[in-house]
């Protein structure tokens, strides 16, 4: 398989009848740059930026961070990368900062919440990212926004640094994305007023699966519980594509179901044209989409939602079978 994978490393991820998907990875940690180099991945379209705190023993400050998002850029060079910002608390405990116990982590003071509340360290992390990004573009991705307006407080620290920045008469970076993952569900109720801040969203299908059906994605007996091949993940996957694409949003999926060809394959039929997704997954992922016809799949998968009350993992099976993928 690994020879197969790699001889389709540098083909283009097109659908047969025509539709091209970018092909994007997670990352987060610098050696991710060969795995990208070795994977073909088009860029980078998640990069989880807390690996570095964790693997760390001390926080890792302004210097430090600097220097990690340059080489990752360095060595991305033309392939887009989307840095998203600390996504710590919850589960992502540091031994050497104080965190306060919290009785429901996931749910508690976590991620955007933290960095707007004590705004030190999601400062010095914008002020890294702007000084590494100078003269090419930055990409920068807010994590578990749950209000419209924690999106908009966050994206005015980014222009705060950026006019720090140039005050300093310091390069500034020669374009700015800043983005939102869809991971909460608050924001399915509210994509009309959030698309048009954003630059691009991701949606987190991780997070989007814990909190639409309330199960910790940590406990074994609950993460395989609830199947996102069901109708209330497809009907809420399908109303952020379609609500991004009215906007003119730049939408992808970064959560792991991007990197299982069966549900990347529904991904697809729903519409969704960027994935970013753990390096394992692209080359069976890149074979799928070169032998899947999208207004096809799109069809079946509109009438197996309409249909179905329950998974529709063994009918997606079948259809995926009948295909041939
Ligand atoms: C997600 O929630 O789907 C996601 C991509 O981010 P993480 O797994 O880091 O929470
Ligand atoms: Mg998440």
């Amino acid at each position: 398989q690994r020879a197969e994978f790699s001889k389709i490393k540098d083909v283009e991820a097109v659908t047969r009848d025509g539709h091209r998907i970018t092909m994007l990875m997670n990352a987060g940690l610098e050696f991710d740059i060969e795995i990208m180099n070795e994977t073909g991945a088009e860029g980078i379209g998640l990069f989880r930026t807390e690996f570095q705190f964790m693997v760390s023993d001390d926080l890792p400050r302004l210097k430090r961070q600097t220097e990690l998002y340059e080489r990752i850029m360095d060595g991305a060079g033309d392939r887009p990368v989307t840095f998203r910002t600390l996504d710590l608390g919850g589960d992502k405990i540091l031994p050497y900062m104080e965190m306060e116990r919290e009785e429901n982590p996931a749910l508690g003071w976590r991620a955007i919440r933290m960095g707007l509340d004590r705004p030190a360290l999601l400062r010095m992390q914008l002020r890294a990212l702007i000084t590494a990004a100078r003269g090419r573009e930055l990409r920068i991705m807010f994590p578990m926004v749950a209000s419209i307006d924690e999106f908009r407080q966050a994206r005015e620290m980014v222009d705060v640094e950026c006019a720090w920045a140039k005050r300093r008469g310091r390069p500034l970076p020669a374009l700015l994305r800043v983005g939102a993952m869809i991971e909460c569900p608050s924001l399915l109720f509210h994509l009309d007023a959030l698309l048009p801040l954003v630059d691009f969203a991701s949606v987190g299908t991780n997070d989007l699966m814990q909190y639409l059906f309330a199960a910790d994605r940590t406990n074994p007996k609950m993460s395989d519980r609830y199947d996102p091949l069901s109708p209330p993940f497809l009907t809420a996957l399908s109303m952020i594509q379609k609500a991004a694409r009215d906007s003119g949003t730049p939408v992808s999926v970064c959560g792991e179901i991007a990197g299982r060809p069966l549900e990347a394959f529904v991904l697809i039929a729903l519409g969704f044209d960027r994935l970013s997704m753990p390096p394992a997954g692209l080359g069976q992922v890149k074979r799928m989409i070169l032998s899947c016809d999208r207004e096809a799949a799109n069809k079946a998968i509109n009438k197996l939602m309409s249909s179905s009350n329950g998974s529709l993992r063994n009918e997606v099976l079948s259809l995926a079978r009948k295909l041939d993928l």
